[in-house]
Order: structure tokens, then C-alpha cells, then sequence
């Protein structure tokens, strides 16, 4: 591929993402990866025609989700009745049920975040492949990562089919076109995920700087940008910023630990009435009564249906517990500056980061039954006030584990000696 921003030539240093250590950078050989030598964090791939590939991934899953959003979703029939649902309709219905705050939980996470990402991607990758630069290159590009823990389509079809099991004795249900595009819209993303490489973007919108001649020495003078990678020199001075993407620049996150503190000890609160108020409410010819998270698990299970109920149960009960209990260790560890298996508590902490998304699948399961069911009289489903709260305990634990800075755990055994390390394809 022929483009007049070259790649900076000569050596190439990077800091690992989570915990810090900084490595030289060597070329790859095809298919090729590499990871940290302390942590084992995965440091960089080699990826062939990564914007190329990334940005028709991205055009196409532009289309389908077009498609997603302008055909039937799910059909519901009842008593010759029936409702068509779109991907909005839940969000809408939400919103008309008073629960606001889950409409645009709902609307963000599904529909707003994912298109906003996709926009910001076309918006870096297009001029990035002709050789050209437009205003914002840098924060656009940092603002998809940011935004990518908040895409949550996979999770709202994991929801889908919660929702599809549950339903299914009830009612008949039929799929609409829209679900197959929202289903390929997800795997399009996931491959245009795996295609890129933020390292190639990186390097087109700005040159990486000092990296010559390092020695051990030098390690502890330097400063890694947490958004792009750049690693920079050390200067005096509050609020350096990167030179590369613009981003303030910390040796660790600021007040990691108080903040993470403060929103685990939030989420704690929360959890309470999460589980004690009612999540929503299922009536069925007069007959109904609220169910709680534990009830609504009770029911699944009285119904026969366990993988589903087990499913629930692991998303919406044990998951959040775990992240708490996890996110409390880390920090009391961090706090006592604690040597003990700083590898495995960095791991730990990986898992943290990742699988909380997925507690969400209750409230997107919720958001498609106000939507389907809504046959007055006959069977009608109503959100409830313990939804919004556990929405909430979601969210703090996501911005808790996000606060939290891994290289932390590392620094009570660093006392900088460790110079760039060599890393291995
Ligand atoms: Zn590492
Ligand atoms: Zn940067």
C-alpha cells in the first residue's frame, strides 16, 4: 500500500499497557505476536493491510446497521394479537414506562455508542488511507477507544435470546430481518476489531519521538501515554501533555485508588436495592406480581428452563459479586503494597475489565419484553425500579475497574531496574 507517511524507521520502544514495563519493538514475523515479558499482556500483533481491511469491515457494518435499524426485530403473537418490535421500540417503550435513565442506557449502548463508533472509525480510517490528515485525528481516534467498552451489541443479543426462551412458551415468536443484520453487524465489528491495529494508526497520525539509546536509567525518566502508547520523556511541568494524541499525561492513573474505592463502595449501596426492588413486572390476564432478580431466576427455573436460568443467574448475581470481591482484593493488596503473584493479580485484574459488560444482559432482556409484550389485558410486562439500580451497579463497577490502574500492583517490587526489555515474536 502506497501512502507518503511513512512509519517511523529505527528503534521503536512501547511501555506495557498494564504494567509498565517498557520493551523494544521488533519487526514481526507473519501471524506473529507479541507479549509482555513481565505480566504477559499482549503487547502487539502483525496485521497486514490493517486499515485497509479495517475500514471495509467498517463501511459494511455501516450498512447493516442501517438495515438493523429500519426492519422488524421480533414479532410477538398472542390470542391473535400480535407486536412488531424494532431495535428503538424497547427504548421508546422504556422511556414511556418512566424508566428514562434505562431508555438511555438502552438507546446508548446499542444504537447510539455503536454508531458513534463506527462514524469515528470511517472518520480516522478514510483520510488515514489516502495519505491524507484531517482536523481531529487524534482525539477521534482516541475517543473509539474510549467508547469501546460501551458498544455492547453482543451482550444486547445474548439478551435476545434470554428473552426468546423466555417468551417462547408464552407466545410465538417470529425473527425478523432486522435481527439477522443486527447478528451480522456484530460479527462484521468483531472482525473489524481483530483487523486493526492502533499501533499502524498511530504511527500515521504522528511519529513516535525519543526512542534511541535507552538504558535502564532512562526507563524510570520515561512516561507512557495511556491512550496512544507514545512513550515520552519525563518533564517538570503539572500537566504534560502527549505529543502524539493530545492526552494528559500521568506516570499512573490520578487518585486510582480513591476513586476506585469510592465507586466500588457506590456500587456496593446500590447492590441492595438492586436485588430487594422489583426488576419488572409480568401480567397475564389480570394474574402477576413483581419479580426481583432472584425471583425472576426462581421462575426460569420452576419453568424448566435451567440453561437459561443458570445464565441469568451467573450474569446478574454472580458476576457483579465477584468484581467487587475481586476489585476490593486488588486494592487492599495494592494498598498493603503486597509482592504476592503480581502476574496472576494482573490477569485478575484483565478478567475485571472484561466480562462486566456482560451483567447487562437482564436489563436488555428486560427493555425487549416491555417491547414485545405490550398487549394490555392479555400480557403485559412493566419495568421496575430495581432494574434502574442494577443498571447502576453495572455501571460503577465498569467505571471502577476503568479507574483502577494495573501497573500499581507492580510498582511495590519496582524499583527500576528494569531497562527496555526485548520481546520475542
Ligand atoms: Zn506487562
Ligand atoms: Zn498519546
Amino acid at each position: 500500500m502506497n501512502s507518503p507517511i511513512q512509519p517511523p524507521a529505527g528503534p521503536e520502544i512501547m511501555a506495557c499497557h498494564d504494567c509498565g514495563l517498557v520493551h523494544h519493538v521488533r519487526p514481526l514475523r507473519e501471524g506473529g505476536a507479541a507479549s509482555c515479558t513481565r505480566c504477559g499482556a499482549a503487547l502487539y500483533r502483525h496485521k497486514p493491510d490493517s486499515i485497509d481491511r479495517t475500514l471495509m469491515l467498517t463501511l459494511a457494518a455501516l450498512i447493516l446497521f442501517v438495515v438493523a435499524n429500519s426492519f422488524p426485530f421480533l414479532t410477538f403473537k398472542l390470542e391473535g394479537r400480535a407486536t412488531t418490535s424494532t431495535l428503538m421500540t424497547g427504548v421508546i417503550q422504556l422511556y414511556e414506562d418512566g424508566m428514562w435513565p434505562l431508555a438511555a442506557l438502552v438507546f446508548g449502548a446499542t444504537i447510539l455508542v455503536p454508531l458513534a463508533k463506527l462514524l469515528a472509525t470511517i472518520y480516522v480510517l478514510l483520510p488515514l488511507r489516502f495519505g491524507r490528515r484531517v482536523w481531529g485525528l487524534a482525539p477521534v481516534f482516541r475517543a473509539t477507544e474510549i467508547m469501546h467498552p460501551w458498544a455492547m451489541m453482543e451482550v444486547f443479543l445474548l439478551g435476545v435470546i434470554v428473552a426468546y426462551v423466555k417468551l417462547s412458551d408464552l407466545a410465538k415468536l417470529e425473527l425478523g430481518i432486522a435481527l439477522f443484520a443486527f447478528i451480522a453487524l456484530i460479527l462484521v465489528m468483531i472482525a473489524a476489531e481483530v483487523a486493526l491495529d492502533p499501533r499502524e494508526v498511530w504511527h500515521r497520525v504522528g511519529r513516535q519521538t525519543a526512542t534511541r539509546s535507552l538504558t535502564a536509567k532512562d526507563s524510570s525518566s520515561l512516561l507512557s501515554c495511556h491512550a496512544c502508547n507514545q512513550v515520552c520523556r519525563l518533564t517538570r511541568g503539572r500537566h504534560a501533555r502527549c505529543p502524539r494524541c493530545g492526552a494528559t499525561l500521568h506516570r499512573r492513573k490520578p487518585h486510582s485508588l480513591a476513586r476506585t474505592w469510592a465507586l466500588v463502595i457506590a456500587a456496593c449501596i446500590l447492590y441492595i436495592p438492586a436485588n430487594l426492588l422489583p426488576v419488572m413486572t409480568v401480567t397475564s390476564f389480570g394474574q402477576g406480581e413483581p419479580d426481583t432478580i432472584l425471583s425472576g431466576v426462581k421462575v426460569l427455573i420452576a419453568a424448566g428452563m435451567w440453561p437459561v436460568a443458570l445464565l441469568v443467574f451467573f450474569a446478574s448475581i454472580t458476576v457483579p459479586v465477584l468484581k467487587i470481591v475481586a476489585l476490593i482484593f486488588l486494592l487492599i493488596s495494592v494498598q498493603r503494597r503486597s509482592r504476592w503473584r503480581p502476574r496472576d493479580r494482573t490477569v485478575l485484574y484483565r478478567v475485571v475489565e472484561s466480562v462486566g459488560r456482560w451483567s447487562m444482559v437482564d436489563i436488555f432482556m428486560i427493555s425487549i419484553l416491555v417491547a414485545l409484550v405490550n398487549l394490555g389485558a392479555i400480557a403485559s410486562i412493566l419495568p421496575g425500579p430495581g432494574a434502574i439500580a442494577f443498571a447502576g451497579v453495572v455501571i460503577l463497577t465498569m467505571i471502577a475497574a476503568m479507574s483502577f490502574d494495573p501497573r500499581l500492583i507492580w510498582d511495590a517490587r519496582e524499583k527500576t531496574r528494569d531497562g527496555p526489555q526485548t520481546v520475542h515474536a
